[in-house]
């Protein structure tokens, strides 16, 4: 992209060619300091033509979603040898759901130790405007049911994350078993549709480069906004939520992946110098989907065998979610206590173990999916949120912080992918001769 630019074009230059990981810091240091002096200063809202600069990063990602899972899962599914898919993909969905149960056990022993709750008065004058946020209140088991398509075209269309992701999967692991048909044709036609979506995915990756290096200001605007909304407000009970959370992604990073690590005898160091770049990456997009580009990438660099996470990476960013998990598990404690006046009954735990986890199979990797996640795993313990409740204010103190809760349950989601990756390839053997893995 510099390439272009007039030979005067010093500043730009010299933003584009500055690391985009610090940039996308300083963006969020100066967003998040803006955001707390306008809330001190009684400010809670951006003038309009500032809250674009953030709207316009928000409507970028989007925009790139659905044809970066078409492109990626297509070429990911259609890259693991039929032969392997089986011993794989079970290896790897195992991993993601056990490690998925540890997040929400993780999750729930901070609630337990934080005991985050608002007082029933401020749930309560919530409640009464609380109307018309409210999710659908479908099941889990209608989610899952609902991830297969009934028209693929309709799925595009209308964006249905996880229908698209499906048909990917399964369109991709066709081409698979095509790509080494003995008939030549099908063999021809096969790797003529694998470049074709190849191209796609590659073209994806150039515009999310693109996108990088405006991420910077749209984090800040967007930070910016959710500290001048939230200043006051996260100063209380949420800011309890949100230190158990963030204390919760940290022991998981350390106690979970920092065990797998060392138990498949992989190097710490070498590998978070890897993971680095998507834990920020996804920080930023709040969206596992949209990193998927930087976790290949980092994949790659450790010595991964392609045929491997190019299945496992978009797979996790679709099921596995730890963060989430953990989320999950804070915020179950929070809004029972809040408008309960108690903590979760064991029963109560159990449930939210099994349901947080089958729930993250059935939620796609997007911003903000982590929320519609919570409203049906509390429907599913009993807690319907219904509108104008108690509990519907309560689950509103919620979102008005979901967006910070969001990048740091999403940094570890992808974190989670890239580890259980890691651990599978070393433990089958497939990590090239030269990888860090070894
Ligand atoms: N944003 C998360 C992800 O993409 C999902 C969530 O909202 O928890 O992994």
């Amino acid at each position: 992209m510099a390439n272009n630019e007039p030979k005067k074009g010093g500043i730009l230059r010299a933003y584009l060619n500055f690391n985009v990981l610090y940039k996308i810091l300083i963006g969020l240091v100066i967003g998040a300091v803006a955001g707390i002096i306008l809330a001190a200063t009684g400010v809670t809202a951006l003038p309009k033509w500032i809250s674009m600069f953030g709207t316009i990063f928000t409507r970028l990602l989007k925009m790139i979603i659905i044809p970066m899972i078409v492109g990626s899962l297509v070429v990911g599914a259609s890259s693991v040898s039929p032969a392997n898919v089986g011993k794989v993909g079970i290896r790897v969905v195992i991993i993601y759901l056990i490690t998925s149960a540890c997040g929400v056990i993780i999750g729930l022993v901070m609630g337990n130790i934080f005991q985050p709750h608002a007082e029933l008065a401020a749930v309560t004058e919530l409640a009464a405007n609380a109307a018309g946020k409210m999710p659908s209140d479908q099941t889990v088991w209608d989610i899952i049911a609902n991830i297969i398509p009934t028209s693929v075209l309709t799925s595009l269309v209308n964006e249905t994350v996880l229908q698209v992701i499906f048909f990917s999967l399964v369109f991709g692991l066709c081409l698979s078993f095509m790509k080494v048909s003995e008939d030549e044709r099908i063999r021809t036609i096969s790797t003529t549709m694998y470049n074709i979506f190849d191209c796609l995915a590659e073209v994806m990756m150039r515009i999310v480069s693109g996108i990088m290096q405006y991420a910077p200001i749209g984090v800040a605007v967007l930070i910016c906004e959710v500290f001048a909304k939230n200043g006051a407000k996260v100063a209380g009970a949420l800011l309890t939520v949100t230190i158990a959370c963030f204390l919760g992604y940290a022991i998981h990073i350390i106690g979970v992946y920092g065990g797998l690590l060392a138990i498949f005898r992989i190097k710490i160091g070498a590998f978070f110098k890897e993971a680095r770049t998507p834990f920020i990456t996804a920080f930023v997009t709040r969206s596992s989907n949209g990193t998927l580009p930087t976790t290949f990438a980092a994949a790659e660099n450790l010595g991964i065998d392609k045929e491997v996470y190019a299945f496992s990476l978009p797979l996790g960013a679709t099921i596995n979610m730890d963060g989430t998990a953990i989320y999950q598990g804070v915020c179950a404690f929070f809004l029972v206590m809040s408008t309960q006046g108690r903590g979760l009954t064991m029963g109560e735990m159990g449930m939210i173990v099994l349901l947080a986890t089958l729930a993250s199979i059935g939620t796609a990797g997007v911003p903000g999916a982590g929320a519609i996640m919570l409203a049906m795993v509390m429907s599913g313990i009993g807690f319907p949120i219904a509108e104008k409740t108690d509990l519907a204010g309560a689950y509103a103190m919620i979102l008005g912080i979901d967006a910070l809760l969001d990048m740091g349950r999403t940094a570890l989601n992808v974190t989670g992918d890239l580890t259980c990756t890691a651990c599978i390839a070393k433990k089958l053997g497939f990590v090239k001769a030269d990888s860090v893995l070894k």
